[in-house]
């Protein structure tokens, strides 16, 4: 790297870490800390807490022509801005100025949604541009108040930033043709001084419409600018001390894991664990650009650190944190006439495919008379139905006996480099759930060498994670 390029950091705050009086205080003094310490700082920002949620199911109540909470909630997401600018905006014109664009955009939610009640339905185009609101809010509210704090800071809207497809609500960035604009329109203010405030979560098409990136974006958001700039590091900006051996929701004694690497903290993000989204580790290993998973609430705690490999794990600690998701059904397909043949599991995945469901899990007997693959609860019917019409002629002559989906089941994922190959730790898993009396369903290793994955019951669940966290290593 060259010595004399400016120190880039991107910071990307959650929705927590800006949702109350005190905790944008908090973000505001660790952008101005962080700006004493680092030539550029970009900071990305989601919506204040519980506003996205508000949005949408504002927007699907709408989308049923019912919009008796619609007033409510532009009252409730308006008096939650109003409440840390009075705090944190001392400028009065400066206040002023801030709240009526966060007006303008709350009467346009109204606007949106009562568009939504009139058709009767709600595209996934009108969806993103009513969920996207909440960030266009947050960065003028934070960027307010950093300049109060004596930061200079600038809202920036990523519509004009991040270029995506137009796959509304779950948009994926063309990085090209985002490294051209997002260099165009921060280096500028970059040089200076200023501390862009940036909308996670959202982008737009070539077009202009806007789009988002999934729920839980903006940390790809960050990962995304912290690529094309390039930055040095990219941090995020949470409620709890980095990446844990658990949800501390569920497991009270979970503990901080001080590093992990890239591809194990990839997999506990891609089955379940809410920290970080899934896709924001591949923009920032790509890149070679440092992560880090921080507390917004005890800014001392240095977090987690993101490396590239694992440290020697012993046969004694390999398991280094258990998750979960919930809400899945185990789809099995079977029939002993499937025994042998060709393209079976390729026309069942793709008849998947064919819903636009994905699947984070698969087995299959080796005997091959059946395929056992799990997806999202609420897309079982639809898979059913897709499997059914796909192998129609096979029921028919019975080389398929049975498609069918499960109860509502929970996938158990343990992660830790080694966890594949060393010997003892699948004994060791199944041993422990077993004296909990807990029934595996299923079983998958995952395809790199960092994770096993097995399906409980989901009243199972909880009481899996818990006992298995007990084999994490201290
Ligand atoms: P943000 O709004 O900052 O993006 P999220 O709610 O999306 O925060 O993610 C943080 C939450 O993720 C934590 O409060 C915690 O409950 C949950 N979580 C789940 N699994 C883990 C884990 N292994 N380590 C840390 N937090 C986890
Ligand atoms: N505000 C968005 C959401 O709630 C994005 C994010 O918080 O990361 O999904
Ligand atoms: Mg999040």
């Amino acid at each position: 790297m060259n010595e004399n390029a400016p120190q880039t950091l991107v910071m990307k705050f959650g929705g927590t870490s800006v949702g109350s009086p005190q905790a944008m205080s908090a973000a505001v003094q660790i952008v101005k800390n962080a700006r004493a310490e680092w030539n550029q700082v970009v900071v990305v920002t989601s919506a204040l807490s519980g506003v996205t949620n508000l949005l949408l199911d504002t927007a699907a109540c709408a989308a049923q022509g019912d919009v008796s909470s619609l007033k409510d909630a532009e009252k409730s997401i308006l008096a939650s801005h109003q409440a840390i600018a009075n705090a944190l905006i001392a400028d009065p014109n400066l206040r002023a100025r801030t709240l009526e664009e966060i007006t303008v955009l709350a009467h346009s939610f109204v606007e949106l949604c009562g568009a939504v009640a009139v058709l009767g339905e709600a595209s996934p185009r009108a969806l993103d541009a009513i969920a996207g609101l909440g960030e266009r809010m947050s960065i003028r509210l934070l960027a307010a108040a950093c300049q109060s704090a004596g930061t200079l800071a600038q809202p920036v809207e990523s519509t004009e930033l991040i270029v995506t497809d137009d796959r509304f609500q779950n948009a994926h960035p063309d990085f090209a043709a985002t490294t051209l604009k997002t260099r165009a329109t921060l280096t500028p203010l970059l040089a200076q001084g200023i501390v862009p405030v940036v909308t996670g979560f959202i982008g737009a098409t070539p077009k202009g419409a806007l789009t988002t990136l999934g729920r839980g974006g903006s940390d790809y958001s960050a990962a995304i600018l912290g690529a094309v700039l390039p930055a040095d590091d990219v941090w995020i900006w949470t409620d709890v001390d980095g990446v844990m051996t658990a949800d501390p929701r569920i497991v009270p004694a979970a503990r901080t894991m001080p590093e992990i690497s890239y591809s194990e903290v990839a997999e506990l993000a891609y089955y379940g664990a809410k920290v970080l989204h899934p896709k924001t580790v591949r923009p920032v290993i790509e890149a070679g650009i440092g992560l880090r998973i921080c507390n917004t609430f005890n800014p001392s705690h240095p977090g987690t650190r993101l490396v590239s490999r694992a440290s020697g794990a012993k046969a004694a600690n390999v398991i280094k944190a258990v998750t979960a998701i919930r809400k899945q059904r185990l789809v099995t397909i079977e029939g002993r006439g499937m025994l042998g043949v060709p393209g079976v599991a390729a026309r069942a995945f793709a008849a998947v495919a064919a819903t636009g469901t994905s699947v984070p899990l698969i087995t299959q007997a080796s005997s091959e008379q059946s395929i056992c693959f799990s997806v999202p609860s609420e897309s079982a019917q639809a898979v059913l139905s897709s499997l059914q019409a796909t192998f129609a002629a096979e029921i028919a002559q019975r080389d398929i006996d049975r498609v069918w989906a499960s109860e509502d089941v929970a996938i158990i994922t343990i992660v830790g480099a080694g966890t594949r190959n060393t010997p003892g730790v699948a004994g060791q898993i199944f041993g422990r759930l077993g004296q909990e009396s807990v029934n595996v369903l299923a079983i998958a290793h995952g395809s790199s060498d960092v994770s096993i994955s097995l399906v409980v019951n989901q009243s199972e669940a909880d009481a899996s994670v818990l006992a298995l966290h007990e084999l994490t290593a201290n």
